[in-house]
């Protein structure tokens, strides 16, 4: 029996027939514009009825950014649609005949990587989601970590500094404004602004405009000397959130996936040096590895898919 899973991101929904080692059979894609709820349902519906089609599928699980219930039915709030409390999961269990679940995008994503990806030899996992933002997932003990209200995880808002730069969340300080894409661009910015060993990144704004994820991510491959420093920077900020999530949950991994993830050894150097800095009893506990996530693209749908079918055979 194969298990749909799909994928609801802030410009396209993505979907794909998975069976139960996690290999996609097929897949689909459709571009979309709409936050009205209403549209996203029928383009949903319309994407599990094409994947369904001449196939014998368990259960369908649907992965979106925001605060989904314990009950994985209901999402409470999504940055991206106008969601709020919305029943997402009774209302396509009347229009589809299969049991449905409702999963945060960062979990889906850091479940699969779990069962099929960079976290597969380990029991414990954390992974960061390093891309506009910071997403957050948590495994412990074999188990995806919910929380009491479902909403665990939000590890890119943890307080990263006290008073620091206000968040889209309402808060101060979070891990979110100093270790995601988007502070990559900020810091990058700084360097640029400075001079001296910015003014490969000042040279690319001015011939750009403004400097993009994509130019940085150039010209951090490329080796230029502010792009590398505003990368160590930001590992630097994951590093310490690092230290203090491994004092509370004691991973054997982190995995780090998002579009910065592509900077690979790059990225992870720094943050393994702020870790190990900042770590509590230093040099008394073992050291956790840190790695880079395979599944990249496919691991919203695979790790919904397999949440799914997991809801249903267990
Ligand atoms: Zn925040």
């Amino acid at each position: 029996m194969h298990a749909i899973g799909i994928d609801i991101g802030g410009t396209k929904i993505a979907g794909a027939l998975v069976d139960a080692s996690g290999t996609i059979i097929r897949s689909d894609r459709v571009p979309t514009e709409a936050t009205d709820p209403r549209e996203i349902e029928d383009a949903v519906v319309a994407m599990i009825e094409g994947l369904v089609a001449g196939e014998q599928v368990i259960a369908a699980g649907v992965a979106a950014a925001g605060f989904i219930d314990a009950e994985q039915s209901t999402v409470h709030y999504a940055p991206n649609i106008n969601w709020r409390n919305e029943p997402f999961r009774s209302k396509l269990e009347a229009r589809l005949d299969l049991p449905i679940l409702i999963e945060n995008d960062a979990n889906a994503a850091g479940w699969a990587e779990f069962r099929f990806g960079a976290g597969r030899p380990f029991h414990d996992m954390v992974m960061l989601t390093i891309g506009t933002g910071v997403g957050g997932a948590i495994v412990a003990g074999d188990r995806l970590f919910r929380g009491g209200f479902g909403a665990a995880a939000e590890l890119g808002h943890l307080r990263l500094v006290p008073n620091g730069l206000p968040c889209g969340c309402g808060a101060h300080g979070c891990i979110e404004q100093y270790g995601s894409g988007r502070a990559l661009l900020r810091i990058a910015n700084e360097y640029a602004d400075a001079g001296g060993v910015g003014l490969g990144l000042a040279a690319a704004r001015s011939r750009k405009g403004k400097l993009t994820g994509k130019e940085v991510g150039r010209l951090i491959l490329a080796g230029d000397g502010g792009a590398l420093a505003a990368l160590r920077q930001l590992g630097g900020a994951l590093g310490q959130a690092c230290a203090s999530l491994g004092a509370v949950l004691d991973p054997q991994v982190f995995v780090f996936g998002g579009g910065v993830a592509a900077a690979g050894d790059l990225l992870l150097e720094p943050i393994r040096t702020a870790f190990l800095e900042h770590l509590p009893a230093r040099g008394y506990h073992p050291e956790p590895e840190f790695v880079i996530a395979q599944l990249v693209n496919d691991a919203g749908v695979v790790g919904a898919a397999d949440l799914a079918r997991h809801s249903v055979t267990q």
